[in-house]
């Protein structure tokens, strides 16, 4: 029997229900329950693959090829549980799926409207495969009080009260703000935003109060008789020195024994939280530091890489090292003369992108590391402008370039067509609609004996994700091995270059697809590991 339990967010928006959510799934996990999270987002675009990072962050991609929110990785990177396309849904989806149900004469007769249809399908998205899950995790994009989110909340409310208090339960995430002049935390915001979920017909079982000092009891009494809260449901939050002590501090908050006794469970067994201890031991005590420069265009936000800098910690986690990260904007190696902020840097990594503004920089950035030997790992795009810059330099295959920028004489990365998913055929074209088109999701590549991937992955065949429109031209491979960069990646119909290494060179690795989206803080990335493994010892050199 799979138990529902809702994660929503009041007072102010950026409050970790992401991280939250895939906390508690991280304890109950520990606890020996089978879990999975699942996310609403209140916003009209039918999923976020067309919005800019640097408003949204990261577009997460699942194995199955969805392009979903940033929390979906949280929620995997805590719970080693892989997301699927049925654990994102957007207004956008919900309203695009009950307009085509209308079309489609499903509910001829009828008046059609947010209650019951577009509720009736918010109720479907939630209750959909869970699959064997014991608890389903259910967060609530936005903020309490959104317009956007009331059908989402009228949805919940419904579904907790068909399924009954035995098997759902609604935790509300809120934020006690520390006035100065008053010495206080303050409780009142939490109260109203509670009252606002009353509103909806919502009685929170739980509160997650973030704060940034701890709660005194007077106010944790308060908080519980007004908001009509059990006084231990009244779970302080503090603010952490690293996201993955998150699950150890709720746990000695007692989130997870609140969580359990609510659906009538045993909570007297201790749950397992070594996993986490282990991780927080090596994130206090790490026996050296390296400093890896992150070349891309959207570092105003660095939620836009979220996953990346993840990864690039467990690299730093499995080499018992901290990693600093230089976030530096490809468009300033554009000038003359800059390129000496790549001077003490222990690695470069290009990250994914799109368009061709800043590309030049990143891959004046790739010749840097290729010309000084500073190790290099290259994602996608960042691989496709290392090709690009060997493809001019060292093959001398002058007007060298991408489709992506024009019409270049020389295609060396190329829109692709059509390639194989399995034994499917799937094909695109240019005039085709951008969301949801690209290449998504995990693809099967083979990998060269004795190449140094092979090596590091220790496999032959491996699974990764994708997210892109172009692709390393295959017909330029005698031109670029010759120059040596080897193609030690291919899919199984040898026609799409997934993986490039510099042969002399320590260390350069670029990649068509997004590694980082499969490293976990308790089982890193095997690229990211030997990166930084790599950065370890460029820093002995430098
Ligand atoms: N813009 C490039 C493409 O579509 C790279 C995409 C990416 O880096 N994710 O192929």
């Amino acid at each position: 029997m799979t138990r529902f339990i809702f994660i929503t967010g009041g007072v102010v928006s950026s409050l970790g229900k992401g991280l939250a959510s895939a906390s508690l799934g991280a304890l109950l996990q520990a606890r020996g329950y089978k879990v999975r999270l699942r996310k609403l987002d209140p916003y009209l675009n039918v999923d976020p693959g067309t919005m800019s990072p640097t408003q949204h962050g990261e577009v997460f991609v699942t194995d199955d090829g969805a392009e979903t929110d940033l929390d979906l990785g949280h929620y995997e990177r805590f719970t080693g549980v892989s997301a699927r396309q049925s654990d994102n849904v957007t207004t956008g989806r919900i309203y695009s799926t009950v307009i085509a149900r209308e079309r489609h004469g499903d509910y001829l007769g009828a008046t059609v409207q947010v209650i019951p249809h577009v509720t009736d399908a918010i109720k479907e998205f939630i209750a959909t495969d869970p699959g064997e899950a014991d608890f389903l995790l259910c967060e609530i994009g936005g903020t309490v009080g959104d317009i956007e989110s009331l059908p989402f909340l009228e949805a919940i409310r419904q579904f907790g009260n068909e399924v009954g208090p035995e098997r759902a339960m609604y935790v509300h995430l809120t934020l006690l703000p520390y006035i100065p002049t008053a010495g206080e935390l303050k409780t009142k915001p939490t109260q109203h935003s509670v009252k606002e979920l009353l509103s909806v017909g919502i009685q929170p079982d739980a509160l997650l109060c973030r704060a940034d000092r701890p709660i005194p009891p007077e106010e944790r009494r308060k908080i519980a008789l007004f908001c009509n809260i059990r006084r231990d449901a009244v779970i302080q939050a503090l603010d952490v020195d690293s996201i993955y002590q998150v699950p150890i501090s709720y746990h000695a908050e007692g989130l997870d024994g609140v969580v359990l006794r609510h659906f009538g469970l045993d909570d007297s067994k201790e749950p397992d939280l070594s996993r986490w201890t282990g991780i927080m031991e090596r994130v206090r005590k790490p026996e050296g530091e390296v400093r890896i420069a992150v070349v891309g265009k959207y570092t105003a936000l660095l939620d836009s890489y979220k996953s990346l800098s993840e990864a690039l910690a467990h690299g730093g986690i499995a080499n018992n090292v901290k990693v600093s990260l230089d976030w530096i904007s490809s468009e300033i190696f554009e000038g003359e003369g800059t390129l000496e902020l790549l001077e003490n840097v222990h690695g470069i990594l290009v990250p994914g992108g799109f368009g061709e503004r800043g590309a030049e920089g990143k891959i004046a950035a790739a010749r840097f590391a290729r010309e000084k030997k500073v190790p290099y790992l290259g994602i996608c795009f960042g691989m496709q402008m290392a090709v690009i810059e060997v493809a001019r330099n060292v093959a001398g295959i002058q007007g060298a370039g991408s489709t992506e920028f024009g019409r270049p004489k020389e295609p060396i990365v190329g829109l692709m067509t059509e390639w194989l998913r399995g034994n499917e055929r799937e094909v695109r074209s240019s005039a085709d609609n951008l969301g949801g088109t690209m290449r998504l999701g995990a693809y099967e590549c083979h990998l060269k004996p004795g190449s140094r991937v092979r090596d590091i992955y220790g496999a032959d065949v491996i699974f990764e994700r994708h997210r892109h429109r172009y692709e390393v031209n295959i017909n330029y491979r005698d031109a670029l091995e010759s120059s040596g960069m080897t193609i030690c990646g291919l899919s199984p119909d040898q026609r799409l270059p997934e993986i490039v290494e510099l042969e002399d060179h320590p260390w350069f690795i670029g990649v068509q697809f997004h590694p980082e989206l499969k490293s976990k803080p308790f089982d890193p990335h095997p690229l990211f590991s030997s990166f930084i493994e790599a950065a370890v010892t460029q820093s002995r050199l430098v």
